[in-house]
């Protein structure tokens, strides 16, 4: 579609570009802006070779503006702060999440907003000539982080900019932008990519078999940015394997059976688990919990509800017996607990440790002998 408003003549200088986190919108626009401003452009793509795209590959072109939430302070702008954006962008393939842009910021829990000194900024980067390409591009990474003011500042622009000028507001929200900014945009919504196709994506760019860009699909629920952090090495047989040991740990301390109990095999797995990193960690708990709730829906005899693999449910049979109303939904809480603690930077020898020791806890509670 975007391919073809270019052949057509037909670029709207203010585009709305919505898509959740992790389907690569702001990659997108990058790749739209780079495709309009190439100068050997093929049918399906830009060259990737020509002195603009040599630029637009380093996301260095002088005429390729970027706007994006920073530190919220009456002195700066998003120029202030664009080599750690240029850096983070090229690092992750334009890949990333706003957290990780927090993060690239050092902001910890402080504010981040797009301000009114962008908003000058913008006006003021709209108004001179382009210097190479015959078009000026503006990309704003999460509109929605504009207050009012700001926001009321460039409608103007927005709606009539000087000469050949390509505005791409990149948005994850859609609830939070203002209506007058809405109306003055063309919305161009950006889906999570089939299944087969996400997994062929990811199998290419992490070098990975497509077995396990299937398995990465279905646990980031095909959210790129998350599996292409994920470990090379994660796919179901191993978090499988790690889900068993884990639960079979916290059996095994809460039923206190020290003939059976390996310290060391835990210590292992809490050191292992520790050091593959916040995005393979909170795969790994989604992948517990939905071990969890299929084993509960074994306790209850809903086997045909239950889609696993050979010797998954060879093991939740096993399981399931101590997973049922005493603490089924104790036991999700736990788990979703640690996912949202990996998110607020726990350390992970603590997170694992607690995780385990609290499951231990409601197995036991679950266990009717
Ligand atoms: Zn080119």
């Amino acid at each position: 579609m975007l391919i073809n408003t270019v052949k057509a003549g037909r670029v709207s200088h203010a585009q709305l570009f919505l898509g959740q986190e992790g389907t690569h919108a702001f990659g997108l626009a990058v790749a739209y802006a780079q495709y309009i401003a190439c100068k050997n452009r093929t049918e399906t793509d830009a060259c990737g070779k020509c002195p603009s795209c040599l630029k637009f590959n380093h996301l260095a072109h002088p005429d390729l503006h970027f706007f994006f939430p920073h530190l919220a302070s009456d002195k700066n702008s998003s120029a202030d702060f664009i080599r750690v954006f240029q850096k983070l962008a090229n690092d992750t393939h334009c890949l990333f999440s706003e957290k990780q842009l927090v993060e690239a910021l050092q902001l910890g829990n402080k504010e981040a907003i797009i301000n009114m000194q962008d908003a000058e900024l913008f006006l003021s980067k709209l108004s001179l000539k382009p210097y190479e390409s015959d078009y000026k591009f503006v990309i704003m990474y999460l509109p929605e982080k504009m207050n009012n003011p700001t926001s009321n500042k460039i409608l103007k622009t927005l709606e009539e900019p000087d000469g050949k000028t390509l505005i791409i507001l990149v948005s994850e929200n859609y609830d939070n932008i203002l209506p007058t900014i809405l109306s003055r945009t063309q919305l161009f919504k950006i889906n999570k990519l089939p299944l087969a196709q996400f997994a062929e994506a990811i199998s290419r760019l992490k070098g990975c078999s497509i077995e396990i860009g299937e398995d990465l699909a279905v646990l980031t629920d095909r959210n790129l940015q998350e599996a292409m952090a994920a470990d090379n090495d994660m796919s179901k047989e191993t978090l499988f394997e790690q889900a068993k040991t884990m639960m079979q740990s916290a059996y095994k301390l809460s039923h206190w059976r020290p003939h059976q109990l390996n310290f060391q095999e835990i210590a292992d797995f809490i050191k292992t688990m520790a050091n593959i990193g916040r995005e393979s960690q909170k795969i790994f708990f989604r992948y517990v919990l939905s071990v969890v709730r299929k084993s509960v829906f074994l306790t209850f005899n809903a086997n045909q509800l239950v889609h696993a693999t050979a010797k998954e449910r060879e093991w939740m049979n096993n399981f399931s017996p101590f997973i049922n109303e005493r603490n089924a939904f104790q036991i999700e809480k736990v788990i979703n607990d640690a996912i949202i603690d990996i998110s607020k930077n726990a350390e992970p020898n603590i997170l694992f440790t607690d995780t385990i020791l609290k499951l231990g806890k409601l197995i036991r509670v679950g266990d009717k002998r």
